[in-house]
Order: structure tokens, then C-alpha cells, then sequence
């Protein structure tokens, strides 16, 4: 049906109509006093879903501009650093760290599998020459639905005492809690289409006092994505070049109803609306492709033992639900269910019945039909 597709995938997510309405206005002048008053308040704004007193600076770009920027501003040629790889985005790091020519040594983990805290642990430890520079790895792993532990590894890196932190929270921020200070978190990278709740174009970064010391001493090339300029304009509530001056409206109303929601509140919703999506895809019979334990609060991966491809258009052509595909070798083997940012229970709900309908159609055996529903709608309740 015509303007019924509901999203629910990682990105882009579903943005309210008070989002919308608040970009939907002319654009003003963004060296405007009105200009600077928004960007104050989303300084602060973006501070506190960030839990940290660190700077978070904005960049136009997606998600992956935050990720190159805290790379080049931090590191700087054939450093040595230690890669989290466990699905497409910790590829991704492992490919933007090589095109910068750093040494790259991974710690991979399998599709589906949490990376293990302890490899890290080793490695840091028997770097007792302390060379090196920084940690990095992806929180919640969109492509298969994984969250890692983050905390553990980060207190592995505190505990090495040279190197940086440096962490993808694309789809962890908003969806869980991310307390940047109290967990030591260096540079953190994230989206505006993921649990912020606008559209796509904007991307955060956020540097703690040892990333800024550390771009003092980085000779990696860079230009655009040069945080020194950003921070200085930071500092006048202002930005180096034209900033998306539309986006900022809807980050700022965005914001605003994150906090009138409240931190706590918003991630018991994704970790209710996790549990809802899980079990009722466990009631239907079918596998969760993420390990036991280790779902992402973001992102449900399903493994429905049959055609994903065909119940994703199945869900998408009836019941007018947008869900994600496998990426690379899990392509038409699993589907992702994205609950992240502005979804309800009905959402959740709704999603579930589809694929319920879908399997059904499918004539795959072991659903029983109003299962999957009972069960989300237990989880939904407890
Ligand atoms: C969406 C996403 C990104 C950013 O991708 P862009 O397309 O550059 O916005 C990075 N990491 C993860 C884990 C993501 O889900």
C-alpha cells in the first residue's frame, strides 16, 4: 500500500512527525545567532546521551565519516593497532585502518559470536613494550545482530595504559547505555539514521582529552575530516564549514524527546522490545542467528532455516514491513528484524505477526500459527 511501509531496519529508522516538522522549514544562515543557539543546545544535548564530558562533534556525513574521522585524527602512520572483528562492520574497520596504512592485527570472532574480552586481554598483555595504539572495534555489530562487551574490553585497554579506545556505537547508541567517561571511551563513531531517530546525514564523534593529545601528534592526511578545526568552532558554537542546518532541527526536536523520555526508559525499551522480537521467533520455531546471551537491543538476526530473501519480500509485499537482508555469505540465508530507535511495542508486535503470516504462507513446518504473537506478547508484558 501506498505510504505504508513501515522501516525495520538498522538505518534509516522511522523518524517521528515532530521530527519531520521541524525540518520541514526553511533553512537559516548557519553563522545566524538562531543557528549558534541550536548548536549550543545540541552540544549539550548530544553530551548527555553520550554520558560524558568529552567534546562530541558533529560532521555532515554518514555513519562511517565519524569512524574515518577518529582514525586519521588520532593515529598516525604504521601504527600498530588491534582490530575487533566479528561480521561487516568489523570488517569495515579493519579496511579503513588498512587503506591509512596502519598495522593491523585482528581478533576475530565468527559470524554470530560475541568477540572474547580475554584474547584482548592476552594480546594487551604480552604488549608489554606498550606499541600498541589503539583498540578498536564495533559495540553492536549490526550485520549479525551481536553486541559485544564493550566494557570488558575497555577496561582490558585501560589497564594496558597506552593505547586508545576507539569504538563504532552506530547502533548502540540510543539503544543501550554508552557511559563514554565511565568506561574510558576514547572516540566514540555514530549515525543520525540509527538510534537518533533522524534521517541520514549526520554523524557524532566524540574525543576524550588523551584522542586530543594524541591528534596532536597524528600525521594521518586529512582535511575535511580534520577534528581540530571542528572543535575550535565547537567552542563558538559554530562549525568550520556549511553544516546540514535542517538536520540540526531535527536533531535538536529528536533530542528533546530523547530526554523527555529519559535515558533508562529509552533502554528498557529496546532491551524489552530485544526480548519481544526473540521470543517470538523462538515460539516460531525458527533459530536466532546471534549467539545465546549476546543479541544486540538494536537488532534481531534470524536464521529461519528456509529462503530469507523470499520472507523478506513476502513481509515487505503483504504486510508492507521493511525488514534487512543477510549481508555478504549470510545473503538469503538470514533476515534482521531492526527495532532501533523510534519503535513501539506495536511495532514489534506487528513485525512478528508478519513474519508469522509469511512463514505460514511459506509452508514451513514447525510454525504454529499464533505462537510467535503469544510469545512477544508475554515478552512485551513481563
Ligand atoms: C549503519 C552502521 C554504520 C554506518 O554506516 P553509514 O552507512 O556510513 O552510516 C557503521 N557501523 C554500524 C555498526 C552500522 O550499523
Amino acid at each position: 500500500m501506498k505510504d505504508k511501509l513501515t522501516l525495520m531496519i538498522p538505518g534509516p529508522t522511522p523518524v517521528p512527525e515532530t521530527v519531520l516538522r521541524a525540518m520541514g522549514r526553511h533553512p537559516i544562515g548557519h553563522r545566524s545567532g538562531a543557528f549558534q543557539a541550536s548548536v549550543a543546545r545540541t552540544t549539550a544535548q548530544l553530551k548527555w546521551l553520550h554520558q560524558t564530558s568529552n567534546d562530541v562533534l558533529v560532521i555532515t556525513g554518514s555513519g562511517t565519516a565519524a569512524m574515518e574521522a577518529g582514525i586519521i585524527n588520532t593515529l598516525s602512520r604504521g601504527d600498530r593497532v588491534l582490530c575487533g572483528d566479528n561480521g561487516k562492520f568489523g570488517e569495515r574497520w579493519v579496511n579503513l585502518c588498512q587503506a591509512y596504512g596502519l598495522a593491523v592485527e585482528t581478533i576475530k570472532a565468527a559470524w554470530g559470536q560475541p568477540l572474547d574480552p580475554s584474547a584482548f586481554q592476552a594480546v594487551l598483555e604480552a604488549d608489554t613494550e606498550k606499541r600498541i595504539r589503539a583498540v578498536i572495534l564495533t559495540h553492536s555489530e549490526t550485520s549479525t545482530g551481536v553486541i559485544n562487551d564493550l566494557e570488558a574490553i575497555a577496561g582490558h585497554v585501560r589497564a594496558h595504559g597506552r593505547a586508545l579506545t576507539l569504538v563504532d556505537c552506530v547502533t548502540s547508541l540510543g539503544a543501550t547505555t554508552v557511559p563514554v567517561d565511565a568506561w574510558g571511551l576514547d572516540v566514540v563513531a555514530s549515525g543520525s539514521q540509527k538510534g537518533y531517530m533522524i534521517p541520514p546525514g549526520l554523524s557524532f564523534v566524540s574525543m576524550s582529552a588523551r584522542a586530543w593529545e594524541a591528534h596532536g601528534r597524528s600525521d594521518l592526511p586529512k582535511f575535511y575530516l580534520d577534528l581540530g578545526p571542528y572543535r575550535k568552532s565547537a567552542a563558538r558554537n559554530s562549525n568550520p564549514f556549511t553544516p546540514a542546518v535542517n538536520l540540526y532541527f531535527a536533531l535538536e526536536t529528536a533530542l528533546e524527546m530523547m530526554q523527555a523520555e529519559g535515558l533508562e526508559a529509552i533502554f528498557a525499551r529496546h532491551a524489552r522490545h530485544r526480548a519481544a522480537a526473540q521470543a517470538g521467533m523462538k515460539a516460531l520455531g525458527v533459530n536466532l542467528f546471534s549467539a545465546e546471551g549476546c543479541g544486540s537491543p538494536a537488532i534481531t538476526a534470524v536464521d529461519p532455516g528456509c529462503d530469507a530473501e523470499a520472507l523478506r519480500q513476502l513481509v515487505k509485499n503483504k504486510y508492507d514491513i521493511l525488514l534487512a537482508g543477510g549481508q555478504d555469505h549470510l545473503k538469503g540465508r538470514i533476515f534482521r528484524i531492526g527495532h532501533l530507535g523510534f519503535v513501539c511495542d506495536r511495532d514489534v508486535l506487528t513485525a512478528v505477526a508478519a513474519i508469522e503470516g509469511a512463514l505460514l504462507e511459506m509452508g514451513v513446518a514447525c510454525v504454529e500459527a499464533g505462537a510467535g504473537v503469544a510469545a512477544a506478547a508475554r515478552a512485551l508484558n513481563a
